[in-house]
C-alpha cells in the first residue's frame, strides 16, 4: 500500500485555538514524521530528516558545538565532510583528523566516525570512541542499518546521507540524524525548526518508498560487491581492492590516473558518475574530487542491482581496454 503524501505547509489549530501536532511545515509535517518513524525504528532511535546529508551534518554540528570546540574526524572518510567543517572555521570550529581504527584523541568535544569510510572502506573502532567522554557521531551512510546499528554500540548519533542507499534510486537528496537520546533529539528538532534546515514532504515520501525495499536491495548489493571484490583481487591490472566484507561500496587501484580515466570511460553497463547507493552501478576515479588525498589510480565502485556476471564482464573488458 502506498503512503499518503501531505504537501500542506499549514494545518488549522484545534477548536480551542491551540496548536495540534502539525501547524507549520518547518516545525513538522505528517509525511516527514512518517518517514522519520520508519527510519527511527530501523536504527533504534529518534530520526530527524534534513534536505541533504550535508544539511544534516551542518545542523548536528551547529546545534552541538560552540566556538573554539574541536571535532576529531575519521581520516579517509567522505571528502565533503572536512570541506564542510572547514567552512565553519571562521566561527571558530577546529578539526583534528585521526585513524578511526584506533581510539580518538583526547580533549575534543565531538568524535566523527564513518562506517565504513568512503572511499577507504575502513570500519571504526566504535567501542574505543564510545569509551571517551565526547559524544560520538557515526556516519553510517554506506553500512545502512541493515549491516550496522551504531546506537546499539555506544554511538550518540547516526548520520545518513539518505540520498544514497536509504532512498536508493538516485532521485532524491535527503539527510538524516538518528539520536539515541530523546532530549538531544528535541534540541536538534528545535534547532531545525528555527534554522529551517528541514526536509520537504516529497523527499520524505520517496524515502518511505525506498525503505520498503532497503533490506533486499542492500543484501543483494552486498553479495554482488563481495563477488566483484573477489574477482578483482585476482585481476592482474588491479593493485589494491578495498572491501570491508559488508555493503555495496568498494574501491580499487589501477596503475595511475591515466589508466583510471581509461577504465571509468570504457564501461558500457556501469555508469561513469558520482554518488553511490542507487540501483545502478556507478564507477568514478576519486582523484577528480579528492586530489592527493587518494591514490592517483583509485576507482570507487557503487554496486547496483544488475546481474553480477554482466557487471564483472563489463569491468573485465574495461580493465583490459
Ligand atoms: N556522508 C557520506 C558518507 C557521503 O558519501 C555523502 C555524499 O556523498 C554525504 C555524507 C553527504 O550527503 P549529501 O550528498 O546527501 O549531502
Amino acid at each position: 500500500m502506498s503512503d499518503p503524501l501531505d504537501r500542506s505547509t499549514i494545518w488549522p489549530y484545534d477548536e480551542r485555538g491551540e496548536r495540534r501536532d502539525f501547524y507549520y511545515q518547518r516545525f513538522g509535517s505528517p509525511t516527514v514524521a512518517a518517514a522519520e518513524a520508519a527510519l527511527g525504528e530501523l536504527d533504534g532511535g529518534t530520526a530527524l530528516l534534513f534536505p541533504s546529508g550535508a544539511g544534516a551534518t551542518t545542523a548536528l554540528v551547529l546545534s552541538q558545538l560552540r566556538q573554539g570546540d574541536t571535532i576529531a574526524l575519521a581520516a579517509g572518510g567522505y571528502y565533503g565532510t572536512p570541506v564542510l567543517f572547514a567552512a565553519f572555521a571562521p566561527w571558530g570550529l577546529r578539526v583534528v583528523e585521526f585513524d578511526q581504527t584506533g581510539p580518538p584523541p583526547d580533549e575534543v568535544q565531538l568524535v566523527w566516525l564513518e562506517a565504513p569510510s568512503n572511499p577507504y572502506l575502513t570500519m571504526p573502532d566504535l567501542e574505543a570512541a564510545a569509551a571517551r567522554p565526547a559524544p560520538v557521531v557515526v556516519d553510517a551512510t554506506v553500512a545502512t542499518p541493515i549491516h550496522f546499528r551504531p546506537l546499539e554500540h555506544g554511538a550518540d548519533f547516526v548520520l545518513h546521507s539518505a540520498t544514497k542507499y536509504l532512498a536508493g534510486h538516485d532521485d532524491v537528496q535527503l539527510g538524516a540524524v538518528v539520536c539515541r537520546d530523546d532530549s538531544a533529539a528535541e534540541k536538534l528538532r528545535t534547532f531545525r525548526g528555527n534554522t529551517g534546515i528541514v526536509a520537504a514532504p516529497d523527499a520524505a515520501w520517496l524515502l518511505l518508498r525506498g525503505l520498503k525495499t532497503l533490506d533486499v536491495r542492500v543484501r543483494r548489493q552486498s553479495e554482488t560487491a563481495a563477488f566483484l571484490a573477489e574477482r578483482m583481487r585476482e585481476h592482474p591490472a588491479v593493485d589494491t581492492v578495498r572491501y570491508p566484507g559488508l555493503g555495496g561500496l568498494l574501491s580499487f587501484d589501477v596503475a595511475d590516473a591515466e589508466t583510471a580515466r581509461k577504465v571509468e570511460t570504457s564501461t558500457h553497463v556501469i555508469v561513469n558518475a558520482t554518488s553511490l547507493g542507487g540501483v545502478t552501478t556507478l564507477i568514478e576515479s576519486r582523484r577528480r574530487w579528492e586530489g592527493e588525498r587518494v591514490p592517483a589510480g583509485l576507482l570507487r565502485l557503487s554496486v547496483g542491482l544488475e546481474d553480477p556476471e554482466i557487471l564483472w564482464a563489463d569491468l573485465e573488458q574495461a580493465l583490459s581496454s
